[in-house]
């Protein structure tokens, strides 16, 4: 069965597993994990910003974000399909008081129009750019659109933040470092249990004084840790080891679809097209209503990738 249902399903490799075995820790609940302070400063670096904090999941990275730096009442903007916007189970709403507005973007992205359209953003309400952009297929911003979205959104006198789950695909994708989309952000999220193969972590990257903020906020959700060393260690090495890499999983890609920008090919589902894939060998997932996704990640080979679009084309023809 090749299964190209999510980059989630990535493992640690054996040599992460060593480096996760060999970490110093202590408690980083009193900041005192070195690990962990290192994997914060590393990415604080990389990502153009001042400080960084490490918590267990991408999607806390976000709600915790949102919370640092908005008021209740006030508004959250965003494309329709964005993850705060659809798989994060209302978390704005309750979390941060927001109002949760979605407007319909093209390949996930809001234009300066659209943000200076809205009404009443700031101060106090929030825009959130997902790069890439997981619901249009994996889609990359390019830089100076997604500047022009910031420079709106700040206009409107909101902040931004960028949902950069996997914005280390978009950076290797377009030959960009990552900072050339974050640091143009407020505050930004970075997931390690994508692509980069970790068993699970992310961080939030911002000023010095939202994540102090986020600290707050890391203790009322529950995210505050003890020895993270353990799992900032595997972060550490994805960084160092897994990012370049991830153009072969893009490589991949283009192998079943030479229009996918990252790791993720996306096509339109018919009744019963996942059932007949998977009879043929092919596990694939949801992307929004109406589309599937095939996703490459470490441990698909090419022989998979040629073998995904054999099966996809079959049933084409067949459908
Ligand atoms: C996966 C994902 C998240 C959430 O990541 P978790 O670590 O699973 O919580 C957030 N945003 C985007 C765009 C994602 O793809």
């Amino acid at each position: 069965m090749i299964d190209l249902r999510s980059d989630t399903l990535t493992k640690p490799t054996p040599e992460m597993l060593a480096a996760m075995a060999a970490a110093e820790v202590g408690d980083e609940q009193y900041r005192e994990d070195p690990t962990v302070n290192e994997l914060q400063r590393r990415l604080a670096e990389l990502l153009g910003h001042e400080a960084a904090l490490f918590v267990p999941t991408a999607t806390m990275a976000n709600q915790i974000a949102l919370r640092a730096q908005t008021k209740p009442g006030s508004t959250l903007l965003a494309e329709e399909r964005t993850h705060v916007m659809v798989y994060e189970a209302g978390g704005p709403a309750i979390h941060s008081g927001l109002v949760m507005r979605s407007i319909a973007g093209e390949a996930g992205r809001l234009t300066p129009d659209q943000i200076e359209q809205e009404p009443d953003l700031g101060p106090g309400g929030i825009v959130v750019l997902e790069n890439t952009h997981r619901s249009s297929g994996g889609r990359v911003w390019p830089v100076e659109e997604f500047r022009a979205a910031v420079d709106a959104a700040h206009e409107r006198r909101a902040k931004v933040h960028l949902d950069g789950a996997r914005l280390f695909n978009a950076s290797v994708a377009a030959g960009l470092s990552a900072s050339e989309w974050s640091r143009h952000a407020d505050s930004v999220t970075i997931c390690f249990s994508k692509g980069l193969c970790c068993p699970l972590g992310a961080v939030v990257a911002s000023d010095a004084e939202t994540i102090e903020r986020a600290w707050e906020g890391k203790f009322l959700l529950g995210g505050a840790m003890r020895q993270a060393g353990v799992i900032a260690a595997a972060a550490l090495y994805a960084i160092d080891n897994l990012v370049d890499r991830l153009a072969e999983d893009h490589d991949r890609a283009r192998r079943i679809d030479p229009d996918a920008e990252t790791n993720f090919v996306a096509f339109e589902d018919a009744p019963g097209l996942q059932r007949r894939l998977q009879e043929r060998g092919l596990l694939v997932g949801g992307l929004r209503p109406g589309w599937l996704r095939a996703v490459t990640y470490r441990g698909i080979t090419d022989g998979d990738a040629d073998a995904a679009a054999e099966i996809l084309a079959g049933e084409r023809v067949a459908a």
